[in-house]
């Protein structure tokens, strides 16, 4: 690998590449819209399209592409050559200040929820000065929103600016009250990714995992996860040739790959980048994302992102660190006395009032059928939001709670008794793995986005309802005389009323959905049953109020949403069908002849033979080729059926609550039948075969 130094950012249209290649007053200008967002002018756009231009060619890119995020949650693009014909014959390579603004692309082929009549299928990507624009396979990629004709946003990136921009007008009002004035505040995230590995030839295998992601059959490895010897263990040669081409690529990307290990499942790694502002730490996250899934392919391995490929061992999540910084410094940095704290209190007392009072938004912006998989199984995080403090905060929070006063304890200094080794400052919160908010250290760890999502959703939801709690904490102590003793009687009160969505305990044990119920906290088990929430009136309201997403935006993103669930399970249905018919009974099938001739033909040697196994395999076999059948048939039934409701959210909860169930019932008749086949006899590679390679 060449020096990292030379090689990190190559591929990116960076902050360093502008200072050396535009203009000064262009580069200046550009930068004022960069880092406080002051609106750009055609004749700026131009010139940066120029140098932009120049620079892509010299590197090999021979078209471009407005990089943007339909509702989907994938990436689109697609590529335009710079080519400009000259009537001399020969050609021009151009590309003006207009193009680089906006693109046209047809929006008709787009999920759009209605927002979008048929007829009218024009859309336009427009240029996120904010995210730096980089190159990838010859092409310059420029990231962009996507929008309708009439303005309305068609992709997850709109949202999330609009959110940005909402935190930053409130945080700086509350700041303001502090006597601070900074240029801008940025939320800031950092997106920790779980994936699979597995080789490319076990998943040519199975159609269950090429058109859906995960695994619709499979009886649970002989060994699980049980002994804990993959996490952090020692990463296997092909898998380190993998991460260190993916390291490199993403340097180039100017993506900040940090930290890699192997996960909890058995072949299940996780990567995680150092933060950076939102948006351009999810462009950077779907960037990571495709390129797993484009270089595994030349180690022979395939990665999967789904959220639950496997049962019996752990899903894949995507842990969303999240923070608030004002020019720089964060917000959440409690220091070293949190107590005597009071802008480190103001902003907690913020987001634990935000998570509480639009727990089912937060839920909401995870679901998906995929994730539905993994939240509440028995894996960190249930589906019932709640907040882990540690035990300092918990106890500062009391405090405020019952107006006493708390000291923090001399310094936590770590002593381990063996001279030679260091002593260190312990942090002031321990690990709780299984919350799906925890406050680690100076950020918070929202811990249920599944691996595949697009995190823009989860962020814009943080940034608007703790937007919500900052604009109700300045409305509230604006014009006070006395604001150190007005702000701590309101952060009581606001505690008060809030206190019981913070829980320390283990969010996976039987006691704390009852617990949680007594609390009145929502139990979303589901993605139909979460995706209402998006359209409640109190929703609405918000998104509204801070110019986040207008009603009919909303309205489009629900429709969308439930579609794609309800067309998800309609695929898995279909392929749990398929695969029974076309792979499994012909299997049993021909074993079940086997064993059948293997009777006769010992019987033929001599009729006194005891062949009692033989036939009591065999009889198992029938009864479970029979099982297999009605169950099928009760699935088609069942997929029939949902298929043919019209209203989105009936024809979801169809989906959920007659045709998963009824997959559920084929894959375990299924599964039985998968111990009972002779392993040569069995149609598609297993559990034990897939997870545990060479
Ligand atoms: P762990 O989750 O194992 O405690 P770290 O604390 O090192 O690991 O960080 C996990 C992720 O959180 C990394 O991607 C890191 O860059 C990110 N992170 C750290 N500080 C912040 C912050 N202020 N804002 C957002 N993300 C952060
Ligand atoms: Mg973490």
């Amino acid at each position: 690998m060449a020096h990292i130094n030379e090689l990190y950012g190559s591929l990116v249209f960076n902050d360093h590449v502008m200072q050396e290649r535009l203009p000064k007053m262009i580069y200046k200008t550009l930068s004022q819209t960069i880092k406080v967002g002051k609106p750009l002018d055609l004749d700026v756009a131009n010139a940066v399209a120029h140098a932009m231009k120049e620079w892509a060619i010299e590197l090999g890119a021979t078209h471009y592409t407005h990089w943007f995020q339909p509702l989907t949650g994938i990436t689109s693009e697609k590529h335009d050559s710079f080519i400009t014909p000259q009537a001399d014959g020969r050609a021009l390579m151009s590309f003006s200040g207009r193009e680089l603004i906006k693109g046209e692309p047809d929006a008709s082929s787009f999920p759009s929820g209605g927002l979008r009549a048929s007829f009218e299928a024009r859309g336009y990507t427009t240029w996120d000065p904010t995210s730096y624009a980089f190159i990838k396979d010859n092409v310059l990629c420029i990231p962009t929103a996507f929008v309708s004709y009439g303005g309305e946003a068609l992709d997850k990136k709109t949202p999330l600016l609009r959110s940005m921009d909402a935190i930053d007008r409130e945080a700086k009002r509350v700041l303001a009250l502090f006597g601070k004035t900074p240029a801008k505040t940025s939320t800031t995230v950092g997106a920790e990714q779980e994936y699979f590995l597995i080789k490319e030839e076990d998943y040519s295998e199975r159609l269950d995992l090429i058109l859906t992601g995960r695994t619709l059959f499979g009886t649970a490895p002989c060994k699980g996860q049980e002994l804990e010897e993959h996490y952090f263990g020692a990463i296997r040669p092909t898998v380190n040739r993998f991460m260190e081409e993916l390291d490199g690529e993403l340097w180039k990307l100017g993506i900040p790959a940090k930290t890699k290990h192997n996960e909890v499942a058995p072949s299940q790694h996780e990567l995680a980048p150092i933060y950076e502002t939102t948006n351009i730490a999810i462009d950077a996250n779907l960037i990571t994302m495709e390129l797993m899934r484009k270089l595994a392919s030349r180690h022979g391995l395939v990665c999967l992102q789904h959220e639950k490929p496997f049962i019996g061992v752990n899903g894949n999540g995507k842990h969303n660190n999240w923070s608030i910084n004002a020019d720089g410094v964060n917000l959440l940095d409690p220091g070293s006395t949190p107590f005597d704290n009071l802008q480190f209190l103001v902003f907690l007392t913020a987001v634990i009032k935000a998570v509480d009072e639009y727990q089912g938004l937060l839920r909401m912006s995870v679901a998906s059928d995929s994730n539905d998989h993994r939240l509440g199984a028995c894996e960190a995080p249930p589906a019932i939001i709640s907040i882990y403090l540690g035990d300092e905060l918990e106890a500062v929070v009391r405090a405020i709670i019952n107006s006493e006063h708390y000291s923090s304890g001399n310094e936590r200094i770590m002593n381990l008794g063996v001279p030679t080794l260091p002593t260190f400052i312990k942090d002031n919160t321990d690990r709780n793995r299984t919350s799906p908010f925890a406050f680690t250290g100076n950020k918070f760890e929202f811990r249920m986005p599944g691996a595949q999502a697009n995190l823009s959703d989860a962020n814009t939801v943080i940034n608007t309802i703790v937007a919500k709690a900052l604009a109700d904490f300045a409305d509230a102590l604006k014009g006070s005389t006395n604001f150190a003793q007005d702000a701590k009687a309101y952060m009581r009160q606001t505690l008060t009323d809030h206190q019981r969505i913070i829980f320390n305990g283990d969010n996976l044990s039987k006691e704390w959905p009852i617990e949680a119920e007594k609390r009145s906290l929502l139990n979303l088990k589901s993605t139909p049953e979460a995706l209402p929430q998006i359209i409640e009136p109190k929703s609405i309201e918000l998104f509204e109020r801070f110019g986040v997403l207008s009603r009919v935006e909303i309205e489009s993103r629900y429709e969308v949403k439930l579609e794609n669930y309800s067309k998800k399970v309609n695929i898995e249905g279909l392929v749990t069908a398929r695969m029974t018919r076309a792979r499994f009974v012909p299997a049993i099938a021909e074993y079940s002849t086997v064993i059948a001739n293997s009777i006769a033909s010992k019987k033929e040697v001599s009729a006194t033979l005891n062949t009692a196994a033989e036939e009591k395999l065999l009889e198992q076999l029938s009864a479970g080729m029979n099982t297999i059948s009605a169950c099928v048939e009760t699935l088609e039934d069942a997929l029939e059926h949902a298929s043919s409701i019209e209203d989105s959210l009936a024809n979801a909860c169809a989906y959920r609550n007659e045709v998963l169930p009824a997959m559920d019932a084929v894959r375990t008749a299924v599964d039985e039948m998968e111990i009972l086949v002779g392993h040569e006899y069995w149609p598609v590679p297993t559990y034990n075969h897939i997870l545990f390679y060479t």
